[in-house]
């Protein structure tokens, strides 16, 4: 087995600390399957309760915490930013860096998704960096051209070498918390592309990046998307507020 599978929870600004109670009661007698991590990434708030609930409640430590966004810098005059140290402290294990929201809404940049891509790995955290193509993009035959983009930067910062500790989410954009998933097929061939891109800088590195995808994965479609070659588990939004189902989906995880 060369991947470890990682089913990653996205609960966005939702959620609150009933939410926190009832996933970590809910995820206590989980069965998961081998090489299988699961990640739950709440607002910043209950970064702190998750950690320790989860303790008080021995979940498995296969069940790991992350956050949805950090700072690119250490320390200073950032009011409202949270640093790696931070999270560190609070015993967080991943970072979300670069949702496709935070690119549109808040304008992150490529350059500054690999600059906080590099602030995470050195702070020892794991960034699950998410790359996507618009549907206009996809329409237009781009989507390989605006992948490249999103990632050329990171490695070019970065090293390829880093990759290693990356994981990776293809998120397309027109598949978050829209119902449309990308076909299996379609997924498939993306990830394959992603792969084969890595592959061109570092061939054996390409072969360990854990590959997720994300967009509208539910519990009725988790099993066809985790069973395709490049597909490593997956990033779940909406289905991640849903304790039951995203039981289901985790379970159906597998590493290849
Ligand atoms: C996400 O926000 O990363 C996501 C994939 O959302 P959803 O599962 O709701 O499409």
């Amino acid at each position: 087995m060369t991947r470890r599978a990682i089913v990653a929870a996205n609960w966005k600004m939702n959620g609150d600390l009933a939410l926190v109670n009832t996933m970590v009661s809910s995820l206590t007698n989980i069965e998961l399957q081998d090489n299988v991590n699961v990640v739950i990434c709440p607002s910043s708030p209950y970064l702190s309760e998750l950690v320790v609930k989860a303790r008080a409640g021995n979940l498995s430590a296969a069940i790991q915490v992350g956050a949805q966004n950090v700072s690119e810098h250490e320390s200073g005059a950032f009011t409202g930013e949270v640093s790696t140290q931070m999270l560190k402290e609070l015993s967080v294990e991943f970072v979300i860096i670069g949702h496709s929201e935070r690119r549109s809404y808040y304008h992150e940049t490529s350059t500054q998704v690999a600059h906080k891509v590099n602030a995470v790995l050195k702070s020892g955290l794991t960034p699950i960096l998410c790359i996507g193509e618009s549907e206009a993009e996809r329409a237009t035959e781009q989507t390989e051209t605006v992948l490249a983009s999103q990632l050329q930067p990171v490695i070019d910062e970065v090293g390829i070498e880093k990759f290693i500790d990356v994981v990776i989410a293809y998120e397309p954009v027109w598949a978050i918390g829209t119902g449309k998933t990308a076909s299996s097929k379609m997924a498939q061939e993306t990830h394959q592309f992603i792969r084969q891109f890595l592959a061109q800088a570092n061939e054996n590195v390409a072969a360990k990046v854990p590959l997720l995808y994300g967009g509208s994965v539910k519990a009725s479609n988790c099993e066809e998307l985790f069973a395709q070659p490049d597909i490593d588990g997956g990033l779940i939004g909406g289905a991640s507020l849903h304790a039951e189902q995203f039981k289901v989906i985790c379970s159906a995880a597998k590493g290849k």
